[in-house]
């Protein structure tokens, strides 16, 4: 599973980092970096949540 980041899209809600702080992490001026791409399938329930979560669609996963 490898996680997949429009940055076209992401405008910094943060909400990922809200469902998911392991994986998600957003700086003083709002610029997400995702920590690590490559989550384990045993945490597929926790960062498919933060993808489902963003508003602007800027997440998805591959397989
Ligand atoms: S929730 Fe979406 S728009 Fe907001 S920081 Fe995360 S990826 Fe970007």
């Amino acid at each position: 599973m490898r996680i997949v980041v429009d940055r076209d899209l992401c405008d910094g809600h943060g909400m990922c980092e809200a469902m998911a702080h392991e994986y998600f992490e957003l700086d003083d001026d709002d610029v997400m970096t995702v920590l690590d791409e490559s989550p384990p399938d045993s945490e597929r329930a926790t960062v498919h949540a933060a993808v489902q979560a963003c508003p602007a669609l800027a997440l998805s996963l591959q397989d």
